[in-house]
This record gives C-alpha cells, structure tokens and sequence, in this order.
C-alpha cells in the first residue's frame, strides 16, 4: 500500500477520540468507535473513506449529500461528515448490537437453526420500512446493497434494527464484476442481466427473508456463475422438510418478494401490507 491509501485524520482526532478496536471491515476501510472529546459521554461510529480507493470520487459529495438527508427510526443518522485531505470521515450514530448477520450464524447453530416466524416479522418489517422510507422519497433513494451485513442491532435488547451504508453502493465498482453493484447472493435477476430498478432492494429482501424463515439461503452454487445462473434461471423452491413447519402466509410473502419479474414483484408497500405480518402479530398457542 503507498501512502496514498494511509488515511488522514488530523481533522477527526481534533474532535474526536477515536479508539483503535475496529467494529467492521467495508468496501471503504474501516468502521471504528469514537468519542467527543467536547462530551465523552457522546459516543458514534466513524466509517473512513480513503478517498484515493474510491474508483468514482466525483460521486461522494452528491452520495453524502443524500445520506445526511435520511431521517429514519430504521436507518443509521448521520452524525457529521469530516472532510480531509486523503480521506472522508463519516460520522453516525454507533451500533452496539452487532450485525443481524451474527444472529443469523448464531441461530444455525440452535437446533431450530431459523428465526421463529414473530422474530423474523420484527427484524422484516424494521427493513421494509427503511428501504420503503427511502423508495418514497423524490427521487427514490434505492440502498442496492440490502444485506445480513449491513443491518445492525442498535444495541444489546436487540429491539431496534438499523439499516447502514444507504446510498453509498454508487460509490464502488464492484472488482469482479464490472457494473455489479451489491453482493451476488443477493443480486436480483435484472440486475445481473441489466440495470436495475428499486424493485432489486425487494429482491434483496426477500432472499433476507428466506434465510431468516429456514436458516439457508435460497441461490446457491459451486461457483460464482453458478449462482448467478440460478438467480436467473431458478425458481424460488421451498424443500422439505426444513420448509415444512414455515407457514403459508411466510412462503406467500418471500414468494411476493423473489418473483423474477419485477412488474409483479410487491414492492414496500404491499410488502408491509402482507397478511404475514397481521399474522406474526397475533397471539400463539404458547401465550394464551
Ligand atoms: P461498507 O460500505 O464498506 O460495506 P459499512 O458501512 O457496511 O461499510 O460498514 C462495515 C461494517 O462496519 C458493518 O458491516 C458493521 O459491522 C460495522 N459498522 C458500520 N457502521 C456501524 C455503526 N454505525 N455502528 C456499529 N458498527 C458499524
Ligand atoms: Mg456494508
């Protein structure tokens, strides 16, 4: 690495104390704790943009413009953005609860290996509702990178789940695959075969949902082609017997969410609107 890639961060240490424990590793760099100095009591996340790593640097301010805008129980506040030199540090409010991604790796190793249908409703809906805030805005915002990695448990009551790295996915071209934007597993057909539209981020959900309701992902491959392969060709199969004891109204949701063509595929809307949510409310043989 030449120095260039080293971050600058005179800027941030003046206001801020910055520990050295790093809470995650992105396409940027990393995410680190930090404090104010001004209040110590005042703690936040600082992700650091090495601004000479970012193949399109003429897209961060507009991308950061964006991010400073949202205002969502359900999506990381941007603190403050610092600019320097070498680097960009953005400033957000921290996330103590770890990634939903631990949870779920947590969860395989149980022998039920899934989410219960009312825990995966609550981890869903706080989703929908961020992505559906930022589909609604003028213009839409779409995140395009919807992943376990990038949904946060605000802190350890894991109540409150925050949606990180809104709007930034513009920022990378992705190494392997030129104009792909997002993490294959993930990835909706139309955006393996072409553009992509605010219907992806639902696609992206959806393959969320099917993971949390049977503890396994639903495209899968030997290889990388593989898998993109079975995005685009598959259908969405529901085997048994893990699938067995998933409700109805859970298959009808994720099949709303992974159907191919995207005119039909729900969007947030409807999503939020599914009787598996009014379901996954009401009272189980276990609390009457
Ligand atoms: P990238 O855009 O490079 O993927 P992310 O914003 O997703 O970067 O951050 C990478 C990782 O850092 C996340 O997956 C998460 O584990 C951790 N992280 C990011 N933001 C926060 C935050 N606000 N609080 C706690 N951890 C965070
Ligand atoms: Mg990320």
């Amino acid at each position: 690495a030449s120095d260039s890639q080293a971050p600058t961060e005179a800027r941030l240490r003046r206001k801020y104390e910055v520990e050295e424990a790093v809470l995650g590793k992105g396409h940027f760099g990393t995410v680190r704790a930090c404090r104010l100095k001004s209040d110590p009591n005042q703690m936040f996340a600082v992700k650091t943009i090495v601004k000479a790593t970012v193949e399109r640097p003429e897209l961060i301010r507009s991308e950061v413009s964006i991010m400073i805008k949202l205002r969502h129980p359900n999506i990381v506040r941007v603190h403050e953005i610092l600019n320097e030199k070498g680097s960009l540090h953005i400033i957000t409010e921290l996330c103590t609860g770890g990634e939903l991604l631990r949870r779920i790796l947590d969860k395989a190793q149980t022998p039920e290996k899934r989410f219960s249908e009312r825990s995966a409703a609550i981890v869903l809906r706080q989703i929908l509702e961020a992505v559906h805030y930022c589909h609604s805005r003028k213009p839409p915002i779409a995140h395009r990178d919807l992943k376990p990695e990038n949904v946060l448990f605000k802190d350890e009551t894991e109540t409150t789940l925050k949606v990180i790295d809104f709007g930034l996915s513009k920022l990378v071209g992705d190494v392997r695959m030129d104009s792909f934007v997002g993490t294959p597993g993930y990835m909706a057909p139309e955006v393996i075969s072409r553009g992509y539209t605010l219907k992806a981020d639902v696609w992206s959900i959806g393959v969320i949902a099917y993971i949390l309701f049977c503890g396994f992902p639903p495209f899968t491959g030997t290889s990388e082609y593989r898998l993109l392969q079975m995005i685009r060709d598959g259908t969405v199969r529901f085997p048994s017997p893990d699938w067995d004891t998933v409700s109805e109204e859970a298959k009808d949701f994720v099949r709303h969410l992974l159907h191919k063509n995207e005119s039909k595929r729900y969007s947030t809307r409807s999503a939020l609107a599914h009787v598996f949510f009014k379901k996954a409310w009401s009272p189980t043989e276990e609390d009457k």
